[in-house]
């Protein structure tokens, strides 16, 4: 019988990762991650990106269009973030587009749905055909290994 051995779980003080996620290692209080884009913002300006990225936006607004932003929207806390922070922070119109393809649950539509509704954003949804997504889904794996949104984009791709 093998000897087991219990490893402490640890979680970042910056944005609690925890040390049992795979590629993750808290070293002195601080992931991984978070330590690499403390790097990152050591070689980049940040306040640089923001001040670009508000010109990109201006410019936006300026078209006067229905909505300045499309946020592709999975209904998870990345994409629900950026739509919160696009339209409370910069006050951007933003379209959330919904890809609901094979894999999407009911929970997730729901989700989706309901997050959409309580940021006061429009919800798009683009209905992918099962037979299609799965002909594509295919293609993607094999060409893009590393990329786990390259099929989606394929989907996408063939559709529009
Ligand atoms: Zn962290």
């Amino acid at each position: 019988m093998a000897l087991e051995t219990k490893k402490k779980i640890t979680f970042c003080k910056k944005c609690v990762l925890s040390s049992n996620l795979p590629g993750v290692v808290i070293k002195d209080g601080k992931c991984s991650v978070c330590l690499a884009e403390e790097e990152l913002e050591k070689r980049f300006s940040r306040k640089e990106y923001i001040e670009k990225m508000k010109g990109v936006f201006a410019q936006a607004k300026a078209k006067k269009r229905c909505y300045d932003v499309v946020v592709l929207f999975s209904g998870g806390k990345d994409s629900s973030y950026l739509i919160h922070l696009l339209k409370n922070t910069y006050k951007l119109r933003v379209l959330a587009l919904a890809i609901i393809h094979p894999l999407v649950n009911g929970l997730s539509l729901k989700n989706m749905e309901e997050i959409s509704g309580r940021l006061g954003v429009e919800l798009m949804k683009f209905y992918i055909d099962g037979n299609l997504f799965k002909k594509y889904l295919g293609q993607g794996i094999k060409l893009s290994f590393n990329d786990k949104m390259g099929p989606i984009r394929l989907a996408i791709y063939a559709i529009i």
